[in-house]
């Protein structure tokens, strides 16, 4: 049995505790007038295994967004614990207020359903990502719970803030290249076919385009040291590094050939391959300001047991500018941040 109370309730009556299944819709008003309305379910749930005990069954609330509809600025909507809000496909759901999902508690995106934030999100409780997620450049993610992707970056679109810890996809191998969520990685442990990348001129278009912004606005001159390298220059790199360093010294700045970011036109050796590089006005400003433009330091300092490379300052990743700023945010190495092993 499933008792099903619909309640069509005015916004500002969201805030109020949805009581559980024997609640009776007392307080439910007339509709008339009210453009944006929330739907909420309360649901009993049957008993797992036998319905003779329906009177000590967990009350569930479901709140579920099945039309386009906004928190206003002063509004804060709460998600307890056993509670679930659903945003359903066809449905934008337009936080400017706030809202609280407390720890227990779950929103689920499912896909074709749109939350919009440019309030606050405190995300305590957990938050699955299967439909799509725009945080607008004054709306933030925050709090300890977790925020699940289930297919792509792309149906992320930040320009705010996330603090929020995310979970990536498990990873996905297509024609010898690994991806997770959509973010192609290469590394000591995965690598590229020998052919992969050969028609991709120096970098990809976007990242090139992005390079050239990033001069323009700011005036340096962001040398382009290296970008696209074949499997066959890789090879010749490292083996070049073996004749006049330690094997263990090179694997540490010189990726083996398939192995390097520089054959997927995604990577970037920007200024001066030095160290010091950083302490220039121009590498300091790379450092804090690629994630802007879509980049991250792919080698950040101090991570080298991390990634498996030394600090390179100079090395700049392309991820877009939505990924960049999630993986910037979360202070994490591009490893960390998709939970993958560096080597
Ligand atoms: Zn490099």
């Amino acid at each position: 049995m499933k008792r099903y109370l619909k309640i069509c309730a005015l916004l500002s009556a969201l805030t109020v505790t949805v009581c559980g299944c024997d609640a009776q819709p007392t307080n439910s008003r007339p509709t008339s007038g009210v453009s944006s309305l929330i739907v909420i379910n309360t649901v009993s749930e049957p008993s797992s295994s036998s319905s003779d005990v329906q009177a000590n069954a967990p009350v569930r609330s479901d709140k579920i967004v099945s039309e386009d509809m906004t928190i206003a600025a002063a509004e804060t909507l709460t998600v307890k614990s056993g509670e679930t809000l659903y945003i359903r496909d066809g449905a934008e759901f337009t936080v400017d207020g706030t809202v609280n999902c407390e720890r227990g508690g779950s929103i689920k995106i499912q896909s074709g359903g749109n939350l919009l934030l440019n309030g606050k999100l405190i995300l305590d409780g957990s938050l699955e990502l299967g439909g799509f997620l725009g945080i607008r450049e004054k709306g933030e993610i925050y709090g300890a719970g977790l925020l699940t992707v289930l297919n792509s970056f792309e149906d992320i679109n930040c320009e705010g803030t996330c603090l929020a810890k995310i979970k990536a996809p498990a990873p996905v191998e297509k024609d010898g290249v690994t991806y997770v969520g959509g973010v192609l990685i290469v590394n000591k442990k995965y690598s590229v076919p020998e052919d992969y990348g050969a028609e991709l001129g120096l970098v990809i278009d976007d990242a090139y385009n992005a390079l050239l912004q990033m001069r323009e606005d700011t005036g340096y001159s962001l040398p382009l040291v290296s970008g696209y390298r074949s499997y066959e220059l890789q090879t010749e790199l490292f083996d070049y590094y073996c004749e006049i360093d330690d094997y263990d010294k090179v694997i540490m700045y010189s990726a083996q050939p398939g192995h390097s970011e520089h054959q997927t036109g995604l990577a970037m050796d920007i200024g001066e391959l030095s160290e010091d590089y950083v302490n220039t006005e121009e590498g300091r400003w790379l450092t804090d300001n690629c994630c802007k433009y879509g980049f991250v330091i792919r080698f950040p300092k101090g991570c080298e047991h991390k990634t498996g490379y030394d600090y390179e300052p100079w090395h700049i990743r392309w991820l877009g500018k939505s990924t960049a700023k999630l993986v910037y945010d979360s202070g994490l190495t591009l490893e960390e941040f998709l939970g993958v092993e560096p080597m």
